[in-house]
């Protein structure tokens, strides 16, 4: 699983490293957040409310499931299973509260830590999007501090200064734990 703040890059090195691992994919969460322009439902996420999401939760239908800046988010146990019964390795995209979640049930899975070069630049990043409100970001680069804190939690920690490299050592280190 890839964790780390939100604008730190998660996405982008995954995208990357989707095309040059084609054992891999990506399982598709659940989200009450608002779609972003461009994001498209089944694709980036499941987007629904929050009473279908609360019908998921009671069903247990999420194997992990976590609150993110005002909104919920969570991982169903059926999108693992039709990866992995396609025989596939599955990346999970996750905030850290998820990512305990994930650990303490998966003890053997990996986890990897994508860290920005600094909070300066994680704001940067964010305003950049453009896709969020003022608040939003804000909230986002105030969890972003306590994420930050736990990244010695994590098996593996990459500095995203370089998109490229970044992607590289995250083929890398995919390829070693699944090979
Ligand atoms: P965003 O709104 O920027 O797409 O995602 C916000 C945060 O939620 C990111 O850190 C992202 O990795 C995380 N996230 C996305 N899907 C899930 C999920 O299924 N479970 C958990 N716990 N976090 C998720």
């Amino acid at each position: 699983m890839v964790s780390g703040p939100s604008g730190a890059g998660k996405g982008t090195l995954i995208r990357g490293v989707l095309e040059q691992v084609p054992a891999l994919a990506v399982a598709v969460s659940c989200t009450t957040r608002a779609k972003r322009p461009g994001e498209i439902d089944g694709r980036e996420y499941h987007f629904m409310s929050r009473a279908e999401f609360a019908r998921l939760v009671d069903q247990n239908a999420f194997l992990e499931h976590a609150e993110f800046a005002g909104n919920r988010y969570g991982t169903l146990g059926s999108e693992l299973d039709r990866i992995l019964v396609g025989g596939r390795s599955v990346i999970l995209e996750i905030e850290l509260q998820g990512a305990r979640n994930v650990r303490a049930l998966r003890p053997d899975s990996i986890s990897i830590f994508i860290a920005p070069p600094s909070l300066e630049e994680l704001g940067r990043r964010l305003r950049e999007r453009a896709t969020d409100a003022d608040e939003e970001i804000a909230e986002r680069l105030e969890v972003a501090r306590g994420e930050m804190g736990a990244e010695s939690e994590f098996d593996h920690r990459i500095l995203n200064d370089d998109a490229s490299r970044a992607t590289h050592e995250l083929v890398e280190i995919i390829r070693s734990a699944t090979a």
